[in-house]
């Protein structure tokens, strides 16, 4: 792939198409970029559902034995080839040595979660012993904020975006709560500008600014789910620091999609699930990071065995021996049957590096947008033609693999009539639709075909 490529796709695309001598919308260019793409082979330590498998696919309209064109790994992840494997080994170990799997094989289920820490770290960009693999993205949320949230009678407020993602927003109302305080008042959610759709970088740092000093912490999401948005983790940060503020990120839908520097930035602590860009099934484990240089100074609100060193943790002395930093929030022993999920998706991305999945997925989601914009720019001589706005920022640097897409009509037949064509992707009432091209499984075929069948379906739910 070509090093321009961040800058520029529109430019890659246009030269690329010229020097095959066809358009920049035929397949033969979607062919002729995944045949260029280094990461190609990555697809195949996934398994892809096929069309005639999903339950919405009508086989009169496709070909049932092709895989689907998968393009929600923002909410559920593929499931990798050795995951299986991975589970059955675990399964098989249990089955004959019953509790001496504790401590021993591959994974001894005591400390199982240890061997994959790192491989997370890496993809957080964090070091490892700021990682802790445990419980659900919610729970690690509340664990984080008991710790982070120490509002005073002058410094109460969170500072997050509106409408950010349901839990969180629960989360942080209830945390408000719990200390005693008013959400209508503590609670500060920031919106884009009227007739905007995402927030402009600059007005979150201003705000900062301005009531920098009433924000006890800014809980920002590293990319919106709804609008595939990416915020500048690194000012927000610096902006809320320079105020006194913590500052910490859900990256639900950052981590295994954006480069993500969460120590080298400093944000003081972070969480994120692990079944959408990572790959680890419904329900993975979640992770949790607190910046070492807090290792010492903020403690956890609760205490369970498994956050006691782990050198003496079976001695039940019940002097709690506190580790360090995020490792002292552990509560609970391992589910070993989530871990080994997770170890099979992290294993593929230590495959590549996360610059190499962004070089590519810069290129892949800038091509979705090309072709987009090609087909459904809003016509001004035929105001009447089905059109999309792209709600997702057009700078590729503020967005990850996501592109959001608004209709000019209403959206619920054009799903229906995708999914009828063994297209996977996700819907929003009453015109938005969530479509993620994963440059760890998906190709530029995929997208080809997926805005072919776009086409088919306007057509076809316009009738
Ligand atoms: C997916 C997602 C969640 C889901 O929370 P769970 O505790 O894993 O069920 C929460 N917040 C955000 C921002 C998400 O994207």
């Amino acid at each position: 792939m070509e090093p321009s490529v961040a800058s520029s796709p529109r430019a890659v695309l246009e030269r690329l198409s010229e020097k095959l001598g066809c358009r920049p919308t035929s397949k033969e260019l979607a062919a002729e970029l995944d045949q260029q793409d280094e990461l190609k082979h990555l697809r195949q330590q996934f398994l892809l559902p096929k069309v005639a498998d999903l339950p919405p696919s009508d086989l009169s309209l496709v070909d049932g034995s092709q895989e689907c064109v998968y393009f929600v790994g923002n909410s559920l992840g593929l499931q990798p080839k050795s995951t299986e494997k991975y589970l059955k080994e675990e399964l098989k170990k249990w089955a004959k040595m019953g509790i001496h799997g504790h401590t021993e094989g591959r994974r001894p289920w005591a400390w199982a979660e240890e061997t994959i820490e790192k491989l997370m770290a890496n993809i957080v960009g964090a070091k490892p012993e700021e990682v802790a693999l445990m419980n659900g993205l919610t729970v690690n949320l509340h664990l984080l904020l008991l710790s982070f949230y120490k509002p005073t009678a002058t410094r109460h407020k969170i500072l997050m975006e509106d409408k950010a993602f349901p839990s969180d927003h629960y989360a942080v109302e209830s945390q408000i709560r719990l200390q005693g305080h008013d959400p209508k008042e503590s609670m500060l959610c920031l919106s884009p500008r009227p007739g905007e759709d995402t927030l402009r970088p600059e007005d979150i740092l201003e705000v900062i600014e301005k009531q920098g000093d009433c924000i006890a912490v800014v809980m920002f999401s590293g990319v919106q789910y709804y609008t595939g948005q990416l915020f500048d983790m690194e000012a927000i940060t610096r902006a809320g620091h320079k105020k006194g503020c913590y500052v910490g990120f859900d990256c639900a839908h950052a981590a295994g999609n954006a480069e993500l520097k969460l120590h080298d930035w400093g944000v003081d602590f972070a969480c994120w699930c692990s079944y959408k860009y990572v790959n680890s099934g419904a329900g993975g484990l979640a992770g949790a990071f607190i910046h070492e240089k807090h290792a010492e100074s903020v403690r956890p609100a609760l205490l369970g065995w498994w956050g006691h060193d782990i050198k003496t943790r079976f001695h039940m002395s019940n002097v709690m021996e506190l580790q360090p930093g995020v490792n002292g929030y552990r509560l609970s022993n391992q589910p070993i049957l989530l871990v080994c999920p997770l170890q099979a998706s992290l294993e593929i991305f230590n495959m590549t590096s996360m610059q190499a999945l962004r070089r590519k997925s810069m290129l892949l989601t800038g091509y979705l947008e090309y072709l987009i914009q090609h087909y459904y720019t809003r016509n001004p001589h035929r105001p009447d033609k089905p059109h999309v706005t792209i709600l997702t920022p057009k700078d590729p640097q503020q967005r990850g693999c996501q592109l959001s897409l608004s209709f000019s009509v209403p959206i619920g037949r054009v799903f229906h009539e995708l999914e009828r064509r063994g297209v996977a992707c996700d819907m929003r009432e009453p015109s938005v639709l969530r479509v993620a091209p994963v440059p760890l499984y998906n190709s530029f075929v995929d997208v080809h075909r997926f805005v072919e069948l776009l086409g088919e379906s306007l057509a076809a739910s316009q009738k």
